[in-house]
């Protein structure tokens, strides 16, 4: 689970959330201005017949009150119903993004791009494309360091997380949403407590795709839908800067329509996010990996066990 959980790199975007809403709402999101972007939002709703997978339906977070979520990292997750999923997708913009948002365009879906900064400033038309397409445009930090956020100086670790949303928010054109996940889940709380204070939502997810591991496009798949049949609800992790993914999102899009579950659209909004806590058997599953490649130097403090991994951890995972 270890090397490709640092190593992963790049991330992606999410539509400024009035306009995402704009454009869900309304559909009159013009991506005229966006350079590669055959997509007016509109015109994109009205070729997805009733067989497209779409949005099923939004949910706010609370831009002026940041909080922490994700069951894999946080006792406490968004309150989804059953059968509802929210798909996000970390480390990009990277070369395997348009194909990423052409899967999602084809499906009128709406996601959730963590965008790595630097990537952000290297390809800033791709950056303005999935927002014109719909999505929400989230930051992962600017450099995305192979040590991780955690094992920085606090100082250096807060410059990396500024400089990354300036350039997203730069390659954007507009203040993308305040939604954060930290490289490889290694938050720290200070860190935490600076960005939620900051009206920042912290997310891990629920589960994930491990497409940081090898395997084939259809062994992802498979994987996936196994985890979110045991699941049955989630935030799922996805990389847009991995070309399996690219490769099997139409399927996985396709499955999930004919699976019977439905898709969620996170925005920023000024409503109480809707939060669900976890059991009282709750336990990480990101901090073992953590400790695991980082050594005893990136355990964590209190509010996360040691125990309690979901699976074993395999070669790379997050
Ligand atoms: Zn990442």
């Amino acid at each position: 689970m270890t090397a490709i959980f640092l190593l992963l790199k790049r991330s992606k975007a999410t539509v400024a959330a009035p306009l995402q809403r704009f454009a869900l709402l309304l559909g009159v999101l013009s991506a005229a201005s966006v350079s590669n972007a055959p997509r007016d939002a509109a015109a994109v709703e009205r070729t997805c017949g009733p067989d497209a997978l779409g949005v099923s339906r939004i949910i706010e977070v609370d831009r002026s009150k940041g909080t922490a979520v994700g069951l894999q990292s946080y006792p406490r997750t968004l309150d989804l119903r059953d059968h509802e999923v929210v798909l996000t997708f970390d480390d990009g913009p990277a070369s395997p993004t348009p194909q990423v948002l052409d899967a999602l365009a084809k499906e009128c879906a709406r996601v959730t791009f963590f965008l790595i900064g630097r990537n952000a400033e290297g390809l800033p038309a791709l950056v303005k494309r999935a927002a014109a397409d719909g999505h929400t445009i989230a930051h992962h930090s600017y450099s995305h360091p192979d040590k991780t956020l955690r094992l920085m100086s606090e100082d250096a670790a807060k410059a990396d997380i500024d400089k990354g949303i300036a350039a997203v928010n730069k390659a954007l054109g507009a203040t993308a949403a305040p939604f954060f996940r930290f490289p490889g889940f290694a938050d720290t709380p200070a860190l935490v407590a600076d960005l939620t204070a900051r009206g920042y939502t912290i997310f891990g997810s629920d589960l994930w795709a491990s497409d940081w591991s090898h395997m084939t496009p259809k062994a992802e798949l498979d994987l996936v839908l196994s985890r979110l049949e045991k699941n049955r609800k989630g935030i799922v992790l996805f990389h847009d800067s991995q070309g399996i993914t690219a490769q099997m999102l139409p399927e996985f899009l396709r499955e999930l329509k004919k699976r019977g579950y439905s898709l969620v659209h996170m925005v920023p909004g000024d409503a109480p996010t809707p939060i669900v806590a976890a059991g009282s058997d709750w336990t990480s599953t990101t901090e073992p990996i953590i400790a695991k490649t980082l050594g005893p130097k990136a355990r964590q403090a209190p509010h996360e066990h040691e125990h309690g991994a979901q699976e074993p951890p395999k070669s790379g995972e997050p």
